[in-house]
């Protein structure tokens, strides 16, 4: 039988509505700043979707595009402004920033009472210490597609591709949090298609299309695509969806598997925030 599909839009969709249904009682509407630098075609559809989202879901909304060449000194006095904004309950730094710009610093000035993408190193911390806050939005969504499905974590094997802060290491930690025994494979792992054919769970985060083929997966394994590339104006994931899904159990399609998620979690994030801003006033 031919894997199911996650259908990581319609759960968002759902999310969303709630999330929505949640603010639309609100006196004070929870207010995302979104900071983009340069103009990188990919971050510009990604910060323009967010914006979007935000509006749909009845959020306060604030965009600044700055000019590729910004002074970091500049990109910092605006985030230190943003902190104490009251209007505004989360503040995120779309990535990756113009070379000339610390990443480090900049995420690390997000005040971590504000910081959506779990990104400052105080949230970081925190995830890995067990005494999670604000958890950043596409490993979170990973999980939430997890639950969604039912699918048991505790006692199996999780192999993760790839170790960035933004996906492979934060989502490798919280489905640790969850008893899962998590690998995570990299661009030096010296067998990468041993590894993979341990997984119950594949959560591939690379982005690389075709990474992933049905020779390296196990039979029903639920397989979690986080990759994106662009090719010939098109979307594709890392696993070679078509094949994959003849012998997995569950599968995400790119695009409308993880995508939509991050953008709900995102949402779901800054709600939080507001919520936790108010009790600690
Ligand atoms: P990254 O470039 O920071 O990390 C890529 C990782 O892949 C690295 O850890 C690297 O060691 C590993 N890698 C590279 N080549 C490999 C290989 N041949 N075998 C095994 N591992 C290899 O990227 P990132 O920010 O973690 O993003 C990963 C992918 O996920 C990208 O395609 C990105 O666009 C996508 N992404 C999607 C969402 C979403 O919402 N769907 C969100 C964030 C990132």
């Amino acid at each position: 039988m031919p894997a199911k599909i996650i259908d990581g839009k319609a759960i968002a969709k759902k999310i969303r509505e709630k999330i929505k249904t949640e603010v639309g009682s609100m006196k004070v509407k929870p207010g995302l700043a979104v900071i983009r630098v340069g103009d990188d075609p990919a971050s510009i559809v990604y910060v323009n979707s967010k914006e979007k989202a935000c509006l749909e879901a009845g959020f306060y909304s604030e965009k600044y595009e700055l000019k590729e060449d910004i002074d970091e000194s500049d990109l910092l006095k605006l985030i230190n402004k943003l902190n104490k904004d009251k209007k505004i309950h989360g503040i995120l730094i779309q990535l990756p920033l113009p070379a000339h710009i610390s990443q480090h610093k900049v995420l690390e000035a997000v005040s971590p009472e504000k910081d959506v993408d779990g990104f400052n190193p105080v949230n970081f911390g925190r995830l890995l210490s067990g005494n999670k806050y604000l958890v950043p939005a596409t490993p979170k969504g990973v999980v939430r597609l997890l639950d969604e499905i039912g699918v048991k974590i505790a006692g199996r094997n999780v192999v993760v591709i790839g170790r960035s802060n933004i996906v492979g290491k934060p989502v490798a930690v919280l489905l640790l949090e969850r008893d899962a025994t998590v690998t995570i494979c990299h661009s030096k792992t010296k067998d990468l298609v041993e590894e993979c054919k341990k997984a119950d769970i594949l959560i591939s985060a690379v982005g690389k299309k075709g990474l992933v083929t049905k020779d390296i997966v196990k039979k029903d394994a639920v397989i979690i695509d986080v990759g994106i590339t662009k090719s010939d104006g098109k979307l594709y994931g890392d696993v070679d969806f078509d094949n994959v899904k003849k012998i997995a159990s569950w599968i995400t399609p790119v695009p409308g598997g993880v995508g939509p998620m991050t953008i709900a979690m995102l949402l779901e994030n800054t709600l939080f925030a507001k919520r936790k801003i108010e009790e600690n006033k």
